[in-house]
Formats: C-alpha cells, sequence, structure tokens
C-alpha cells in the first residue's frame, strides 16, 4: 500500500500564483484519486496472480503504469514548488545547466516554451538521462508517455488543465510564468545531489 505524501506547506502557502483552492483540490482530490487507484490496481494484480485469472493483466498493467505515475510526477510537483521565497539552482546543478542548455536562461526558456506547448494532458519535466549523461527537457502526454527510459524526473510542472484552469482560465502562458515564483530549487538541488550519488 502506498499513502499519500504529506504537503510540506499550508494550503495557501503558494498564494497568489497558485491559489489555496486549485491547490486544494489537486492535492486533497485528484492526487489521493491516484494513490487509490494505485492501490486498487495492486490488489487486482496480486487478485489475478492468486487466482491465475490474467484476463484483464493488459488493462491492469496499464493502469499502474498511468495511476503509478500520477503519483510519483504529483509528488514532485508538489515537493519542487514552495513558498515564493528566491531559490536558485546551486552551483553543482548551475553548471550541468550550463553544460547542457548553454546557460541558465535557455535552459528557462526551452522549459517554458516546452510547457506551453505540452499536447492536451501532459506534464513538464526536467530529467537527468544517467545514460546520456546530461540533464534534458521532456513533455509528457497523460502521466506516463514520451519518456526516455531511466531518465529521472528533477523538476517537473502539472500541464493538466485541472492543475491551472480554476484560476488562470485559458491563460497557459500566464499560469508557466508564475510557476518560476514559486518552483524551490532547494529541493531540485537535494534530488540532483541524490542521484548523482
Ligand atoms: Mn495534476
Amino acid at each position: 500500500m502506498i499513502k499519500q505524501k504529506e504537503l510540506p506547506y499550508p494550503l495557501d502557502a503558494l498564494e497568489p500564483y497558485y491559489n489555496r483552492e486549485t491547490l486544494d483540490i489537486h492535492y486533497n482530490i485528484l492526487y489521493k484519486g491516484y494513490i487509490d487507484n494505485t492501490n486498487k490496481t495492486e490488489e487486482k494484480l496480486a487478485k489475478a496472480r492468486e487466482t491465475n485469472h490474467f484476463e484483464n493483466i493488459k488493462c491492469l498493467e496499464k493502469d499502474l503504469s498511468f495511476f503509478g505515475s500520477g503519483v510519483i510526477l504529483h509528488e514532485l510537483f508538489f515537493y519542487n514548488m514552495g513558498p515564493a521565497i528566491p531559490t536558485s539552482p546551486d552551483n553543482e546543478l548551475m553548471e550541468q545547466i550550463q553544460k547542457d542548455f548553454g546557460s541558465y536562461d535557455s535552459f528557462k526558456q526551452q522549459f517554458t516554451e516546452s510547457s506551453k506547448v505540452v499536447e492536451a494532458s501532459g506534464w513538464n519535466l526536467l530529467v537527468w538521462v544517467p545514460d546520456f549523461h546530461k540533464l534534458e527537457i521532456l513533455q509528457c502526454e497523460k502521466h506516463q508517455n514520451l519518456t526516455l527510459w531511466g531518465c529521472i524526473p528533477l523538476l517537473v510542472l502539472d500541464m493538466w488543465e485541472h492543475s491551472y484552469f480554476l484560476q488562470y482560465k485559458t491563460k497557459r502562458p500566464e499560469y508557466i510564468n508564475a510557476f518560476w515564483n514559486i518552483v524551490n530549487w532547494n529541493e531540485v538541488n537535494k534530488r540532483y545531489k541524490q542521484i548523482k550519488k
């Protein structure tokens, strides 16, 4: 059984960039739904093995990928945001960003532009790709499609409409610009350090 991770700040901590109502629904209802559905899927998989009934195996494994990835990305999203206190990539991460994107501004520009064009429901991600030994930016469809195998997400932005529509309506660029004010780079730095160990 996986459990809902605690929200590391109060529900109104990201105001005015990410309002209380949106965060409340996003964390307490939608994210919780992914936890519950992942657990239910695991139970169904266990039952299928116990009873040797694998008729629904295709559907169940797809559900595991969808709901489970939804859990993982939402946890990263809630943790890589924080109150609007200025933070920045530390020296180690900044060097890698400069190496792989040319400059911090180029990275930010690419991340912003690719967030704008995520198709339908999906995410935008800064990831570390161990096989390439470099940082990349990837768009993701739903929660699980378009990955590079083995990549480790460092910074993620939820581009599903449920993540911004209540506050920003159709103004995706405003939501993305607001996001930069509440990125908690301390958390991203910590993650990068852990994966480089
Ligand atoms: Mn979401």
